[in-house]
């Protein structure tokens, strides 16, 4: 089984990260924007018993920014690392802060119609106005 590491800008956080991704992709969304500084973020879901914080849990900050989803952050550098999905049992990681790249590589772009004029997306991905529709 495959696995990666992932940290904060500060190093003061640190996670694993066994297995791989389900699905991935990028995020345009309002929340992904306001809290990233930029265009929206990359995120891969994985089954959150499969992600486990391996050093600094005591610096992690969460933030409920939605009913289904809780917003992890570094408090000493405010970098932002994965999302909680309780009800789905998953954990939505943002690639920014893996140490490698994973193999799962990101697979459409979600909530277009909130995506900034200002950036362009140029790859052929599928691309999604708001959710992609469900499986
Ligand atoms: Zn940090
Ligand atoms: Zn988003």
């Amino acid at each position: 089984m495959s696995t990666n590491t992932g940290s904060c800008l500060c190093g003061k956080v640190e996670f694993c990260v066994h297995g791989e991704f389900l699905y991935a992709g990028y995020c345009h969304c309002k929340m992904c924007r306001k809290s990233s500084g930029g265009a929206g973020t990359v995120v891969g879901g994985i089954q959150s018993e499969k992600m486990s914080i391996s050093k600094g849990d005591e610096h992690i900050k969460r933030f409920h920014r939605s009913k289904g989803t809780t917003s992890c952050f570094c408090s000493h550098c405010g970098s932002m690392l994965y999302g909680e999905k309780p009800s789905m049992g998953m954990v939505h990681i943002r690639f920014g802060a893996l140490n490698k790249s994973p193999k799962q590589m990101p697979q459409a772009h979600m909530h277009v119609s909130s995506k900034p004029d200002w950036y362009d997306i140029l790859d052929s991905l599928p691309q999604f106005a708001e959710f992609p529709p469900q499986k």
